[in-house]
């Protein structure tokens, strides 16, 4: 057989740029609809810096076969909208059973974590952080900090992202805001809903699809 090729990739940790990336996206701010929940605050900002890139991802996806790893960079702004750090749109896997990590590179982040029943997780991401997203924990990356934030990731090939699970249930249970003394706080999701019995089920089925 041909065996795939091992290769070297370089990280530039300031402003995650994969040398050897196979593909890369940018989420603007005009992108991020309906994430923030202060409407109003996000309105201003897109009238006035809509283009402006929130996050980019670079990526090198393998294509040898789905038990491979998909690794990349991603790079965020600091910024708020109302008192809601910028943030990713967030998901679970689609095969909720992939885990993944994150590996902190430059600044300073909140992975945010809920579980399928609405348990809450943060873990702090430095440079010197590694960070695991356990299997079935839906994940979004928020920048606390203000400067750039930098992470690598890897996960499994076959993973997939749902992004529909966080929308409907109208966000995260738990918001991270300024706290109004240069750092970050949890605060409760007023306009979050739980999780029907049905739902759950259709996720946990989701692990034995592969
Ligand atoms: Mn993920």
């Amino acid at each position: 057989m041909n065996y795939p090729e091992p290769r070297a990739f370089k990280v530039a940790p300031d402003n995650g740029d994969l040398q050897g990336a196979s593909s890369t996206y940018e989420k603007r701010l005009v992108d991020l609809e309906g994430i923030y929940r202060d409407k109003e605050a996000f309105a201003a900002l897109v009238a006035t810096e809509g283009d402006r890139v929130v996050y980019a991802v670079q990526d090198y996806r393998p294509s040898f076969g789905e038990a491979e790893l998909i690794f990349g960079t991603t790079w965020m702004a600091p910024g708020r909208v109302g008192d809601e750090f910028f943030m990713t749109r967030g998901h679970i896997h689609a095969r909720a059973d992939r885990p993944e990590i994150y590996h902190g590179q430059h600044g300073h982040g909140v992975m945010l974590m809920e579980s399928p029943t609405g348990e809450i997780r943060t873990v702090e991401i430095r440079p010197d952080v590694v960070c695991y997203v356990p299997p079935f924990w839906i994940h979004r990356s928020v920048n606390v900090g203000h400067e750039d934030l930098v992470m690598t990731f890897t996960y499994p090939a076959d993973a997939g992202q749902d992004y529909a699970v966080i929308a409907e249930a109208h966000g995260m249970r738990s918001l991270i805001v300024d706290d109004g003394h240069n750092g970050w706080r949890e605060k409760a999701n007023p306009d979050w809903i739980s999780r029907s019995a049905e739902k759950i089920a259709a996720i946990h089925a989701t692990a034995s699809m592969a």
